[in-house]
């Protein structure tokens, strides 16, 4: 009996494991198909200068419609990318929207400070970047200071010389660099020598329980700090509550991006509210 239901439960194991293998499957195939099938959009999110009241930059953060699950979000089907190259593809269709949404909101006369876009690892790794980017610029008319990007820790301390090549060549062209969910990455401070980063996006993790945390408040102020003494930006990931905005602010950190001031919203939204902000 005991080796039937060990048999049993060995069966009903890899059925699991081959329905899950096939919903993969079934999704990164999918996948595939979704830049042809324009099925990814971008959501906006706005980064607010609390001193001045202003809005410094929006971040484009895409979502998929997939035709029968509804919208899926980033982080659950970016990792299904497993294919360098299609991740790649993605990345550099979403630059390509971001430069044309920079002229649409430019052209309206709304200010948006500039367009800030996630790039990938896959994306930098991309010898034939620095043309694509120059390309989608000189198409849309969009000037290369109307755009951010974002990358991760591991990307900056990634030895590759052709993404040190693509980051150092991007901010010679003028578009701005930020360093996203600083602090949670494997990185080391040496990095900031490497290439020219504008400003440093402190992760959520640390704002979350930084009024009651003492250590999470050290790691903001230090990252304040290190901010100031490099002359670049800081931004405060993440922040919902009062509390939490008030609480960055008095450390010093003016910049703050979180649902305190709105979700990532869409194009028609992120625009009205752009202009009510005016
Ligand atoms: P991220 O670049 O750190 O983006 C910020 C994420 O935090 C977004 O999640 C945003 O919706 C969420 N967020 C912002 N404010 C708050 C808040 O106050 N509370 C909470 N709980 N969350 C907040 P989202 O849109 O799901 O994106 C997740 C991640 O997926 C992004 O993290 C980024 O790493 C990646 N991603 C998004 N769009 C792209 C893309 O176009 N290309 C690439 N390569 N990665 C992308
Ligand atoms: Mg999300
Ligand atoms: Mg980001
Ligand atoms: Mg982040």
């Amino acid at each position: 009996r005991v080796k039937q239901d060990r048999s049993n439960y060995y069966e009903f194991y890899t059925e699991e494991l081959t329905l899950a293998a096939q919903r993969q499957f079934t999704l990164e195939n999918e996948l595939r198909f979704a830049l042809r099938r324009s099925e990814f959009e971008l959501y906006y999110q706005p980064q607010v200068d609390l001193k001045k009241n202003k809005v410094v930059a929006v971040e484009a953060l895409i979502r998929w419609n997939h035709p029968t699950n509804g919208i899926i979000e980033p982080l659950s089907f970016l990792s299904v990318a497993k294919e360098c190259e299609l991740m790649a593809n993605i990345d550099l269709w979403v630059i390509q929207q971001a430069c044309l949404q920079a002229v649409e909101w430019e052209e309206q006369g709304i200010n948006f400070g500039r367009v800030a876009v996630n790039l990938s690892l896959c994306v930098l790794m991309q010898a034939d970047l620095m043309s694509n980017v120059l390309s989608f610029l000189k198409a849309t008319a969009c000037a290369a200071h109307l755009l951010e990007f974002e990358v991760q820790e591991d990307v900056l301390s990634d030895d590759s010389a052709v993404v040190r090549a693509n980051l150092i060549n991007m901010s010679k062209l003028g578009v701005r660099l930020a360093i996203d969910d600083f602090g949670t990455g494997r990185s080391s401070l040496n990095n900031m020598k490497r290439v020219h980063v504008d400003k440093i996006k402190i992760a959520q993790d640390f704002i979350r329980h930084a009024h009651v945390d003492p250590i999470e408040k050290a790691i903001i102020k230090s990252i304040v700090s290190l901010g100031d003494n490099l002359g670049i930006d800081v931004v405060a990931e993440g922040t919902e509550t009062d509390i939490q905005v008030d609480y960055v602010s008095d450390m010093g950190c003016h910049l703050v991006q979180g649902f305190h001031i709105s979700k990532p919203m869409r194009k028609a939204k992120a625009t009205f509210f752009l202009r009510c902000r005016r």
